[in-house]
């Protein structure tokens, strides 16, 4: 088997630009993890002061090991933190807190994107699933066209995972921003900016996830034309 020079570089440029994108998440991460926030609070307690504030109370807040784990779960309204996130005091810890707050507060208020994309989880993950049966053989049992085929769609299906992902990445990062200077949770200036740049970077692994799955896919659907133009 001849692996397409085209597909090559593909595969290489988007394993470095994540791989770039989440060394800034991790190397931000761990510098601003250790500023202290002068408000004093735990990430938890900045959680769980934004909901107040927003009207949220049935939403809880609950540690969970592992590094930069943090999510919100919209099916049992959950705010999940890592360790570090939920008791530490520092501006990174405060920031994610507040992103994933700002998850629970698009739940609340029913923000489009944030439906749009729970609506797409399932028929994303059935794409992964065609993705990894075709890769690892399935491609010589169905043939090359049809496998063609069905990687383009596949693909095509994931980008759009990732292009509704970033509003509601997006979003919440603003919502984060402006809720933590209204409730002074993290202080303007030094503060502010440590947080601001933990935050940046977690929105870019969004950016290079779905410009990964646009360079994929747009790859695919290029062979499928071609493939139809030579029949
Ligand atoms: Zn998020």
């Amino acid at each position: 088997m001849v692996i397409d020079p085209t597909y090559l570089m593909i595969i290489i440029a988007t394993t470095a630009l994540s791989a770039w994108a989440s060394w800034r998440v991790k190397s931000n991460f761990q510098r601003y993890s250790t500023v202290r926030a002068s408000s004093g609070l735990t990430g938890a307690q900045a959680a769980a002061r934004i909901l107040q504030a927003s009207g949220i109370r049935d939403v809880q807040i609950v540690p969970t090991q592992g590094t930069l784990s943090d999510h919100y779960d919209p099916m049992n309204k959950r705010l999940v933190l890592c360790e570090e996130n939920y008791y530490g005091q520092s501006v990174a810890a405060v920031g994610i807190a507040a992103h994933e707050a700002g998850h629970a507060i698009q739940h609340a208020k029913a923000y489009a994107p944030l439906h749009l994309r729970m609506a797409a989880v399932g028929i994303t993950t059935k794409a992964g699933w065609i993705v990894s049966i075709l890769g690892f053989g399935g491609m010589f049992l169905v043939g090359a066209k049809l496998a063609l085929l069905l990687f383009t769609v596949s693909f095509g299906v994931i980008m759009l995972f990732q292009l509704i992902t970033l509003p509601v990445e997006f979003d919440a990062t603003a919502r984060a921003k402006r809720l933590v200077g209204e409730l002074n949770l993290v202080y303007p200036g030094a503060e502010q900016q440590g947080m601001n740049k933990v935050l940046d970077a977690a929105a870019l692994t969004y950016v290079a996830a779905f410009l990964s799955a646009l360079l994929t896919f747009l790859y695919h659907l290029m062979h499928l034309l071609n493939s139809d133009r030579r029949d």
